[in-house]
């Protein structure tokens, strides 16, 4: 493992000897400052238009007129989309760039961080950030979510905005057509599936329908919820969460979990549950709904309820639409995924940057109104104007055909620099369906609280990269068994749980808490 213990010595003496700015007032500075940037993310490797260096972004020229500072691409593993390669490759050469962005950074950046090879944000952005300071104090426990060991956050992350991520849908159509109503509880929920399966709501004489299919083998597991068990804590699948002690265990070590898998068992036997839910993939969707065979799922909001519009002809009254979650054996209505609040995702000060204090104020420019807008929509005038104090994107961006965040992608804007995103960038294409939807899961209070995940100290880490690999490997080798068929968890339960305690069950719990505890308490 690399040190940077010159480096920290060398970052102190750039820190205290730098210009220093009560309010973000921009320019930033005077004369252009040119600062390098390594950015990674699956839309593009590097900093430029799709990727290529030689294309600046036209929010990167606004935000230079702005600013007067110039993001110049340095990005390493431009030829891997693997992100860790690209990570490896750049923290391998020890020659980083001013600033580090792109996906999934909050890992390294955690690690490498505290040894020196970022800047800790902490006192910058108190004393230069007014903006992002301001973030912080609006959403309570973030800061302490992008956290480090040593108590230091050293990345500044990509904020989501809005609640809601992903919900049931069902065939209405195919309810009408049976007589039936929307399913309000999980026996309820039971029963329809089978209607689905018996009664040939496609209509063309064939047992072919196919009850509950996901895109996603892993939303299999959203059915746990339905008897009171979990799947996960976070938008990750197979996350830990916090239980109702407050204390962080996994949801396939739970009693509850081994009677819910009983059912989904059962489920998929009585052919309720896609037969080949775990490798039909990526298309399942697209090709379920087109075929008319696919009667649930649970997925997102946006992309799901387009495919009313997409399927209107080739299938004639299709009508696809979201509802409440069913209330669980237990009485309970829960909807299990939201956005998370916090991506790993963002950008992070290099021990190399000797202009922290001008970085940071960078950085807050994003969170400012302007920037934000900026870094929401684009260029105003160019895909949005100002209508009525609200921004609104032009009629050929919507129009265009292609979804808006991939035209997005290619302004520079919504890529995964540090920034809060505005939901009305989302809400302008969303279809009224799923508008309708959204308002739908407003009525009732269907959300749980997240795991936002914990930061390890070296001893920690150690404790869970020896255990919980082969752990996870094992949990979820053993799920897809049960559910196959193969064994029974309920008669196999006392020797999985043993299992898993051979295999260091008790020793990740205890780090995780461990953990949990000094970073939020
Ligand atoms: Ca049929």
């Amino acid at each position: 493992m690399r040190t940077f213990k010159l480096s920290i010595a060398m970052l102190a003496t750039t820190a205290m000897t730098a210009p220093a700015f009560a309010e973000s007032h921009l320019p930033i500075v005077d004369e252009p400052l040119e600062l390098t940037i390594h950015m990674h993310w699956p839309r593009a490797q590097g900093y430029g238009v799709g990727g290529d260096t030689g294309v600046i972004y036209p929010v990167e020229e606004v935000a230079r007129e702005k600013t007067n500072i110039h993001l110049i691409d340095k990005t390493s593993g431009r030829n891997t989309t693997d992100n860790n390669e690209a990570m490896n490759l750049l923290i391998a050469t020890g020659d980083l760039p001013d600033i580090v962005g792109g996906n999934l950074i909050q890992q390294p950046v955690n690690q490498y961080g505290p040894e020196g090879a970022f800047v800790p944000l902490n006192e910058l952005v108190e004393e230069h950030a007014p903006n992002i300071k301001k973030f912080w104090e609006e959403h309570p426990g973030l800061k302490e979510a992008i956290s480090a060991y040593d108590g230091n956050y050293y990345y500044i992350p990509y904020l989501p905005d809005g609640k809601y991520g992903r919900a049931w849908y069902i065939r209405q159509d195919w309810l009408d057509k049976l007589g039936l109503e929307q399913p309000d509880n999980v026996d309820e929920l039971h029963d329809v599936l089978v209607a689905f399966r018996d009664q040939d709501p496609n209509g063309n004489g064939r047992k072919d329908e196919v009850p509950y299919f996901a895109r996603q083998w892993e939303e299999v597991n959203r059915l746990l919820t339905l008897w009171d068990a979990r799947s996960s804590g976070s938008d990750t699948y197979h996350d830990f969460y916090i239980n109702d002690e407050g204390t962080v265990v996994h949801p396939y070590a739970q009693p509850a979990y081994r009677d819910a898998l009983a059912n989904v068992a059962k489920w998929y036997e009585e052919g309720l549950i896609d037969a080949e839910i775990f490798t039909r993939g990526a298309s399942s969707r697209d090709f379920l709904l087109g075929e008319n065979l696919g009667g649930m799922t649970h997925d997102w909001f946006a992309s799901t309820s387009g495919y009313n519009a997409a399927l209107a002809e080739k299938v004639p009254g299709f009508n696809f639409i979201p509802f409440l979650p069913p209330k669980s054996a237990g009485g309970v209505r829960m909807e299990e995924h939201r956005r998370i609040p916090i991506k790993p995702d963002g950008w992070a000060i290099t021990y190399k940057n000797e202009h922290p204090v001008e970085t940071i104020e960078y950085f807050d420019f994003f969170f400012s109104e302007e920037g934000a807008l900026l870094a929401n929509f684009g260029v105003e005038g160019k895909t949005w104007d100002m209508v009525d104090g609200e921004p609104v994107y032009k009629p050929e961006v919507l129009e265009s055909g292609t979804p808006v965040n991939s035209q997005m992608y290619l302004e520079g804007a919504q890529i995964y620099r540090g920034y809060p995103q505005d939901y009305r960038y989302e809400w302008q294409w969303t279809d009224p369906a799923a508008r309708e939807g959204i308002e739908l899961y407003d009525s009732e209070d269907l959300l749980v609280d997240q795991f936002l995940g914990v930061a390890f100290n070296k001893d920690e880490q150690a404790v869970y990269d020896k255990y919980w690999p082969s752990l996870k490997t094992y949990m979820l080798e053993r799920q897809q068994a049960w559910i196959l068929g193969s064994g029974d968890i309920k008669a196999d339960w006392d020797a999985y749980v043993a299992t898993l305690e051979k295999m260091g069950y008790s020793k990740i719990i205890e780090v995780m808490n461990t953990a949990y505890v000094r970073q939020y308490s």
